[in-house]
């Protein structure tokens, strides 16, 4: 049967949806802060499911997407309960940047790690990063499953990609594979090196802990748009139907590309980035990516592929420095 959903004094009974805030700082004029936290307790009995969003604050396209998403799920057919934080990090939102940069600025050193994303299972007593990890995954802890969504930060673009937490971990990332699967991005990331895989990552340390997690990268960071919003929703949907957590029939792109590795490529010269590939397309060894110009018109410098893949992630910003991304590829 259903149960109540009980977190730090908030009760929430089958058939019922609140949405809810929960504090976890002070600022210095005494001002809480708090998370923003939706809980849709289903009426009918099933498993429960955390999905958080904007962990960074420039990724408001994840935000969107999921409030799309749940909008279409009635708590009265709703199979199973859904604990949703929009917000993850909201003093990043305020900032409008991956990062909360009125702590940071003030205090880098003080602030490391500044990357809340990177810090769980977190620390209650920690620093700023620590202590929203800390939050999070104490909510994430009262669920069976979870997902996290991300676009890039500003300045890059993904294909809609499930970024799965290495198979290493054992049967709960073999669970997390099929909900990747089933999120129906057309994209999948099976990697086992690189940032995505690390200790501290949301969905590496809840995989970890038994329930099984993944990443889902979508659209461009600091825009909100209509496609992105789109196309996320329907992959949440879609991973709400493979709990059979809400009716209908999981649809999913022909071809789904499985990948292995992330390649980045970086320029050694400073310009402007002029990039010749459509995000998505695949790739030969020597075909031209992007190319960087200088002020006066000359090409500095070309960027080939250095092996087949797949262009799954651009670089948005039009100037570049020596060691900025200006191309990922997806390698199979
Ligand atoms: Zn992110």
């Amino acid at each position: 049967m259903s149960a109540v959903f009980e977190f730090e004094g908030l009760s929430v009974p089958p058939g019922a949806m609140q949405r809810t805030r929960v504090p976890f700082m002070q600022l210095a004029d005494g001002t809480a802060v708090s998370m923003p936290v939706m809980v849709m307790n289903g009426a009918r009995p099933g498993p429960r499911l955390y999905i958080g969003a904007g962990i960074h604050g420039d990724e408001v396209n994840s935000i969107a997407l999921v409030a799309r998403a749940l909008q279409q799920v009635d708590v009265q057919q709703l199979a199973g309960s859904i604990v949703c934080v929009p917000v993850q990090h909201p003093p990043s939102l305020y900032s409008d940047h991956r990062l909360p940069l009125a702590q940071f600025l003030k205090s880098p050193l003080d602030q490391a790690p500044a990357d809340a994303w990177t810090c769980f299972p977190g620390q209650a007593d920690g620093n700023l990063a620590q202590v929203v990890a800390a939050t999070l995954f104490r909510m994430i802890r009262k669920c069976d499953f979870a997902l996290d969504i991300h676009t890039p930060t500003r300045g890059g673009r993904y294909v809609p990609i499930a970024i799965l937490p290495h198979a290493g971990i054992g049967p709960a990332a073999q669970v997390a594979e099929e909900m990747g699967r089933a999120l129906g991005t057309g994209w999948v990331m099976r990697g086992d090196r690189g940032m995505y895989v690390s200790d501290g990552i949301l969905c590496v340390e809840a995989t970890k802990a038994g329930i099984p997690a993944l990443t889902f990268e979508i659209g461009e960071g600091g825009r909100l748009e209509e496609g992105s919003v789109a196309t996320g929703a329907a992959c949440v949907l879609n991973l709400l139907r493979h709990f059979k957590m809400i009716d209908g029939t999981i649809e999913v792109p022909a071809v789904t590309h499985v990948m292995r590795d992330f390649l980045g490529l970086r320029a050694s010269r400073g310009g402007l980035l002029i990039t010749e590939v459509k995000l998505g397309q695949a790739v030969k060894q020597g075909d031209l990516l992007c190319r960087v110009i200088d002020i006066f018109g000359d090409e500095v410098e070309r960027f080939v592929a250095p092996v087949d893949g797949l262009f799954v992630r651009a670089t948005t910003l039009s100037t570049v420095t020596t060691g900025e991304r200006v191309a990922t590829l997806g390698l199979l």
